[in-house]
């Protein structure tokens, strides 16, 4: 049984009490441990202002940019370790696990890359200078520079590894010290790359700190200069938005939740066109990729009422296709999700939709000794506009086909309002060969969603998939998506960053503020 430690104040620490166990999803076997309960939270949190902000905030920009490509480079040495640790842990196939720990190390290189157009200089000018008086001897000014605080990120359990370092990328080349903290039931991963990250000794002190376990009374220190960065379940998000000493201190808080993805097949999609191929290759993909444990994974597919036959039919048959079972042997395609409760959740979320539609395949458990193994699942709704589909996030391999009318004139429209009924998503993807169709569909959704991918057959093929998460590209969404924004490039880095408007002598704007 391994013991995760938390490394917190410049010391690896072990927690006190009852510690929380972490399984081996395929085995259901124990395998190891870990509590915060007793750890000095509040010495963490100035340990980190103090010591990890003022050495990062020494630094340039592009010295930053460089601490992230060494340890983009120390982490991938390890590639073939995390990648046992993941399959061992997170029942994650080998392709799961190379998603996740190659999307750390991508992100990190990612940032160093986007991190050479940054000066180097202790802060960022945004925009010109702004001619304010008469004449050009007074000016403003505005400036970024890093906030005095700490980041304390608040990971979800599927991705321990790509979600600690995305945002570890932003804040660290930002100039703002982080403190981790993963889900707990997949901690392993996160917690052997925090041992590399330390022991590379490549992060200044204090800079990168990291706990296993709870989160204890971390919150309760923060204040006006730190920030929290949440992903995970609305619920809890909602939850630690209220927190009282953060609404007292306007802590900055962003919210990365769930969300219900739509997948819209545009009426006019021919069968046999590039595009309706993509469209059944992705959609089983972003079903069983991570089992379906994925924010961005397809959870409702809009689909044209006379078309839904075909593509039940085309759904169950690539579904079909895929072997599950151990996802340490190399032909497994998807192996079990992560945690017994998981697993509960899930039986129950498919008895409460197959209450509103038709199950077409799966619904059930494969036949395997151990094991929290589920079949890829997919509910024909027999109303779209039922509530279940559009409130209940089931994050499993989990899938709804709701039926629209695709021959009304402003289909496009019906589809997007449907798409919309999840109340704001991360994510959703339109497949449709009819540029007009598509953007009458795509603006008709831009309010509700933090990205819209659309593939024709112009780029079938090229395209990367829906639900893949790119370091250039933002990532958040509104509503029930938690309201947030990461990533986008350079645009990830202002979470950390305070904006401030200089206004003074055009010549000291000009001299010192580089206006
Ligand atoms: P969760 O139960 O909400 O937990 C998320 C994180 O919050 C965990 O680290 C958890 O710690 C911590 N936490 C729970 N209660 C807390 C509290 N009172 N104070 C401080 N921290 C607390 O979600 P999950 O089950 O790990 O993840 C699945 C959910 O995440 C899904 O709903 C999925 O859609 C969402 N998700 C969203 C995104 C996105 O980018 N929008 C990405 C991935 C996942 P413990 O594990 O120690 O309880």
């Amino acid at each position: 049984m391994i013991t995760l430690q938390s490394y917190l104040s410049g010391s690896w620490q072990t927690g006190t009490g009852t510690p929380a166990q972490l399984f081996n999803p395929t085995t259901e076997e124990a395998i190891a441990e870990c509590s915060s309960e007793g750890l000095d939270m509040a010495a963490a949190v100035t340990y980190g202002r103090e010591v990890g902000g003022a050495a990062l905030r020494a630094m340039t920009f592009s010295e930053r940019g460089q601490l992230l490509k060494a340890l983009a480079a120390a982490i991938h040495e390890y590639r073939e370790e995390l990648i046992a640790l993941a399959i061992q842990n997170g029942g994650n196939t080998r392709g799961d696990a190379k998603f996740d720990i190659d999307g750390a190390t991508g992100t990190l290189a990612a940032y160093a890359h986007f991190s050479k157009e940054l000066p180097d200089a202790k802060f960022l000018t945004d925009g010109d200078s702004i001619q304010l008086g008469r004449t050009k001897r007074w000016l403003g000014q505005h400036i970024l520079v890093p906030r005095e605080g700490v980041a304390v990120h608040i990971n979800a359990f599927n991705f321990p590894g790509w979600g600690m370092f995305e945002k570890v990328a932003c804040a660290i080349l930002a100039g703002v010290p982080v403190i981790e903290k993963p889900g707990t039931p997949t901690a392993l991963v996160a917690y052997r790359m925090a041992q590399i990250a330390v022991e590379s000794g490549i992060l200044p002190e204090g800079s990168f700190q990291f706990i296993a376990g709870s989160a204890g009374d971390l919150l309760d220190h923060l204040g006006p200069q730190d920030q929290l960065a949440f992903t995970g379940s609305a619920w809890t998000g909602a939850k630690l938005k209220g927190h009282p000493n953060l609404v007292k201190n306007n802590t900055h808080v962003n919210i990365e939740a769930d969300s219900l993805n739509a997948v819209v097949f545009a009426p006019s999609l021919e069968t046999s066109s590039d595009t309706f191929g993509e469209f059944v290759a992705n959609t089983v993909r972003e079903m069983t990729q991570k089992t379906g444990q994925k924010c961005t994974a397809a959870r409702r597919v809009f689909v044209p009422k006379d078309r839904v036959d075909e593509v039940a039919e085309e759904f169950k048959a690539a579904l079909g296709r895929i072997t599950i079972g151990d996802p340490a042997d190399k032909g497994t395609g998807m192996g079990p999700v992560t945690s017994q409760s998981q697993f509960n959740e899930l039986r129950e979320g498919i008895d409460a939709f197959s209450a509103a539609g038709t199950i077409i395949c799966g619904g059930s458990e494969p036949a395997m000794e151990k094991g929290w193994f589920l079949a890829p699942t997919v509910v024909v709704a027999k109303d779209a506009d039922e509530a279940v589909f559009h409130e209940r996030e089931l994050f499993g391999p989990i899938t709804t086909i709701l039926p629209y009318d695709g021959e009304r004139e402003d289909s496009a429209l019906e589809a997007a309002r449907l798409a919309n009924k999840g109340g704001g998503s991360l994510l959703g993807a339109v497949y449709c060969d009819d540029p007009e169709w598509a953007r009458d569909c795509i603006l008709a959704m831009a309010p509700w969603h933090g990205r819209i991918w659309t593939v024709s057959e112009r780029v079938a093929g090229q395209a990367t998939f829906p639900g893949m998460v790119l370091p250039s590209m933002i990532h958040g969404g509104p509503g029930r998506a938690g309201g947030g924004e990461e990533l986008g490039g350079l645009r990830g880095l202002s979470e950390y960053l305070q904006r401030v408007g200089i206004q003074a002598f055009g010549g000291l704007i000009k001299a010192e503020f580089g206006g």
